[in-house]
């Protein structure tokens, strides 16, 4: 009996193909209608949720399989359905993540459920770190969180950029400084619920990739939330804030970073999906179109081009499911996995699609395919959840132990 395996265990067979189904007959075909509308496609989302896809008990269960495999499986799929649309129905799962890094027991067990809502009242969650000088150092954030004793409120102020689901979600997870002077250090989360006051939609953005994902500035004016709202709690903040004041361990910088190797994987899967699907379309293509009398195939630069194409995609799939399994029972990380597979999966994402319009030559650049599209989807895998330089940066000081700037 061997002990090493990635063969998928029957559950995880029928979850694949319970997706990909899905992917297939109800993504793909509203794929290119929801990116020329660049509107949420909330028809999709509500088939989604009338099939169970988008549910908390779907994505409970995603994240309770003690490989971690279910999690890449279930994105992979998807984005190969359709980025856009997956990121529309799975962009809440950020608020969720974000929900359940932070929150007490309580916290987690009376939120989780309000970011989806229900089949027949869909609930959407955002999570606003983000802002317009606070990108990749997220600690010069300036939305500011300021405890009022008398009421027992957080108030908030400041704008959020280019946040998914920013606006129309029904819960916002809002990341907000208490103390600028401590940096990342003085962050806290904190729960907008719906309908607050002084939360408001800034600009909508229109966008190159993704476009049935809503992308939009959240603006945040006087915003009085009950202090109950504080993720973790006031207690758990005012202890981290007095350890950080002494100059303290900083163990709250390593969790962020343990959980960012956490969720970048599920990112990278998606990133594997939208590749998969461009190295399909482009192999089918190739033994069909034929030119001097014969398949295009059967030229080695294009037969050595999709061989390239497929090998990547595998690499970036074990990548994905190796720092999956790290993530969830495995021995953890040592060398950035996590971020090893963000990095690797989204850059084979955007070499592989541009290979795919190359083999499919004018056909590929004009929108009766889908490969333009994938092109245009897959870039933004090496910019958001932390950009590929980023990535690079925190797996070179993993490796070396030197904090290199
Ligand atoms: C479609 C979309 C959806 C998004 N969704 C969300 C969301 O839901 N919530 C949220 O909070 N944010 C979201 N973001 C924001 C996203 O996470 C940021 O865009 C990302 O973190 C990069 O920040 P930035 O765009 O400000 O780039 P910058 O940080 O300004 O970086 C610009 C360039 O400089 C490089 N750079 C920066 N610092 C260094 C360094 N130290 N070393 C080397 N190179 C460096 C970067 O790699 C990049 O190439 C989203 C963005 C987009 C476009």
């Amino acid at each position: 009996m061997a002990d090493f395996s990635n063969a998928l265990n029957e559950d995880q067979v029928q979850l694949q193909s319970w997706v990909h189904d899905f992917a297939e007959h109800v993504m793909r075909p509203a794929a290119h209608e929801w990116d020329e509308r660049e509107e949420t496609p909330w028809p999709i989302i509500e088939e989604a949720a009338k099939v169970g896809l988008y549910s908390l008990d779907f994505v409970a269960n995603m994240f309770a399989d003690p490989t971690g495999i279910s999690v890449p499986l279930v994105l992979e799929e998807v984005a190969w359905g359709d980025a856009g649309l997956g990121l529309a129905i799975f962009g809440t799962t950020l608020g969720v993540a974000g929900i359940f890094a932070s929150g007490t027991p309580e916290q987690i067990g009376e939120w989780l459920p309000q970011c989806f809502g229900a089949p027949d009242k869909i609930a959407l969650a955002a999570f606003c770190v983000t802002e317009p000088d606070a990108g990749s150092d997220v600690g010069s954030m300036r939305t500011r969180a300021v405890y009022d004793e008398a009421s027992d409120e957080w108030v908030l102020n400041g704008t959020k950029t280019w946040i998914t689901n920013g606006g129309i979600a029904d819960v916002h997870v809002v990341v907000a400084s208490v103390d600028p002077e401590l940096n990342s250090r003085g962050h806290a989360s904190f729960i907008v619920p719906p309908g607050t006051k002084g939360l408001s939609q800034g600009q909508k953005f229109k966008k190159m990739g993704i476009r049935a994902s809503h992308t939009a500035e959240v603006v945040l004016n006087d915003v009085r939330i009950p202090g109950r709202l504080l993720l973790g709690g006031k207690d758990k903040l005012d202890e981290r804030l007095a350890r950080s004041r002494q100059g303290g361990t900083g163990q709250r910088g390593q969790a962020a970073l343990a959980t960012f190797e956490r969720t970048r994987p599920g990112v990278a899967a998606q990133a594997v999906g939208i590749a998969r699907a461009a190295y399909e379309y482009a192999l089918d293509y190739a033994k069909e179109r034929r030119q001097f009398g014969r398949a295009i195939i059967e030229n080695q630069a294009i037969a050595f081009k999709l061989a390239d194409m497929r090998m990547l995609v595998d690499a970036a799939r074990l990548l994905v499911w190796n720092a999956s399994w790290r993530g969830a029972s495995g021995p953890g990380f040592v060398a950035a996995e996590g971020s090893q597979s963000k990095l690797f999966a989204g850059e084979t994402a955007v070499k592989v699609t541009d290979d795919a319009i190359q083999i499919l030559g004018g056909a590929g650049y004009v929108r009766d395919h889908p490969v333009e599209r994938w092109h245009r989807d897959a870039k933004i895998f090496t910019i958001f959840e932390g950009t590929s330089e980023i990535q690079r940066l925190v797996i070179a000081r993993a490796v070396s132990g030197v904090h290199i700037q």
